[in-house]
């Protein structure tokens, strides 16, 4: 018996009576004894809703404001589970972010958690309340709501879940686990029932948007173990995902799963002056403006010019792209290209620390389906690939394939 964060997405709580399945789940675990504070996401689509919202009045409208929107559609599902656990009898209680005294820098739409607060939540817990906290927002040391970035719930669950020091970090979702690819795309993919965090880390980091990163990032820093379940599953012995430390997991694998990203732009400059600083100057005016870089690559000089190029998060194309040409004019480079119809693909394996070859063997199966590959990124534990999004899940099938990735 002890302390559970459970956290729900937005599908698990889409309808009054998926609320109502979330309150009986609940009740279920506070039957057994465990003291549970509940973390919920806005139900499904209201967040893209209030995105829309945003930009219809004003895209480039002050971070701070767009925040306070965005945020609320979570305290309308904290509200709504509190209510849905009175019925049932249950004494619940909700916190927004602010009240939950859930404290972030000032980092509006990307808002880091700082410290929390969880006297409030303890004291609740302690008088046999199950406590109903909004996931994705926080508060700044100003009293500024802020956001976490999408997909930011699970985030709030794994931080509350290490302030509180509780003994698991349930998220449930509309699958009943972490699978060797997106299950959506890829139906024969497996279920992986224990996973290191280390490969959870750089499948989330890759694309796999089963867990927010950033919440992944927390579980491996604090050590919270993860376990990823269905909240469509009807009792409590279906099938999930253990998130843990390495040490923890017997097996190693070579390839884990494969992971994929569609929300990127590729940039190239070519022709620049192969001097010292020279990336620098490149990518120094992006990275002001806030814009994030994912792989780079700079060729070898040739009669004293380079090229370089570099990927972005596709919603900053137009933004890089500007300042590139900027830059590139500065410069005198020769020309200045883009291209926002790709994607990135990796496979990740703890075992690829200790086997060479895992690479060619990557490069031999998109080869084999024609797929030409535009850039390369190694870490110890993956390897990624850009290549044409239109063979995006021609590249993810035959990867998987290849690596026996089904029915593992
Ligand atoms: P929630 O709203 O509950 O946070 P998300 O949509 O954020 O749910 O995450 C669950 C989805 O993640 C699944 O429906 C699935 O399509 C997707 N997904 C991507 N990669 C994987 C993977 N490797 N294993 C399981 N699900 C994955
Ligand atoms: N509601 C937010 C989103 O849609 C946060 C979350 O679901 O985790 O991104
Ligand atoms: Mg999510």
């Amino acid at each position: 018996m002890g302390l559970i964060v459970q956290k729900y997405g937005g599908t698990s709580v889409g309808s009054p009576e998926r609320i109502r399945e979330v309150a009986k789940r609940v009740i279920r675990y506070r039957d057994k004894g465990h003291a549970v504070v509940v973390v919920v996401s806005a139900m499904s689509g209201e967040t893209n809703k209030l995105v829309a919202l945003i930009n219809e009045l004003n895209p480039c409208g002050s971070a701070r404001e767009k925040d306070v929107v965005l945020s609320t559609g979570e305290q309308v599902t904290i509200g709504l589970l509190s209510l849905a656990l009175e019925a049932q009898g249950c004494p619940a209680r909700s916190y927004t972010g602010t009240q939950a005294r859930l404290m972030t820098d000032n980092a509006f739409s990307k808002a880091r958690i700082s410290e929390i607060d969880g006297s409030r939540i303890q004291h609740d817990l302690d008088e046999g309340k199950v406590v109903v906290v909004a996931g994705f927002q926080g508060v700044d040391s100003e009293g500024n709501i802020t956001t976490l970035g999408r997909g930011g719930s699970d985030t709030t669950a794994v931080a509350l879940a290490v302030a509180l020091n509780a003994d698991e970090c349930q998220i449930y979702t509309d699958v009943d686990g972490v699978y060797t690819t997106d299950p959506r795309m890829v139906p024969e993919a497996s279920h992986i029932p224990k996973l290191a965090l280390e490969e959870m880390l750089e499948m989330a980091s890759q694309g796999s948007k089963v867990l927010q990163i950033r919440a992944v990032e927390f579980a491996h820093k604090y050590n919270m173990p993860i376990r990823v379940l269905s909240s469509f599953d009807e009792g409590d012995n279906g099938k999930s995902t253990l998130v843990t430390r390495e040490e923890d997991i017997m097996e190693e694998v070579l390839v884990r799963g494969v992971a994929f990203n569609k929300d990127e732009a590729q940039l190239t400059i070519t022709g620049v002056p192969d001097q010292p600083g020279v990336a620098y100057k490149i990518l120094g005016p992006i990275s002001d403006a806030n814009i994030e870089i994912d792989m780079i690559v700079q060729n070898i000089g040739q009669d004293g010019t380079t090229d370089f190029t570099f990927t972005a998060h596709r919603n900053d194309y137009d933004e890089a792209m500007k300042i590139l040409t900027e830059t590139g004019e500065k410069l005198g480079a020769k020309n200045v290209t883009g291209d926002d119809k790709i994607a990135k693909v990796s496979i990740i394996g703890g075992g690829m620390r200790s086997h060479a070859g895992v690479a060619t063997k990557m490069f031999h199966a998109l080869a084999n389906e024609n797929i030409n590959i535009h850039m390369i990124s190694t870490s110890e534990i993956k390897v990624s690939v850009v290549v044409d999004e239109k063979y995006l899940e021609l590249a993810v099938r035959s990867l998987h394939e290849a690596f026996d990735l089904a029915g593992v």
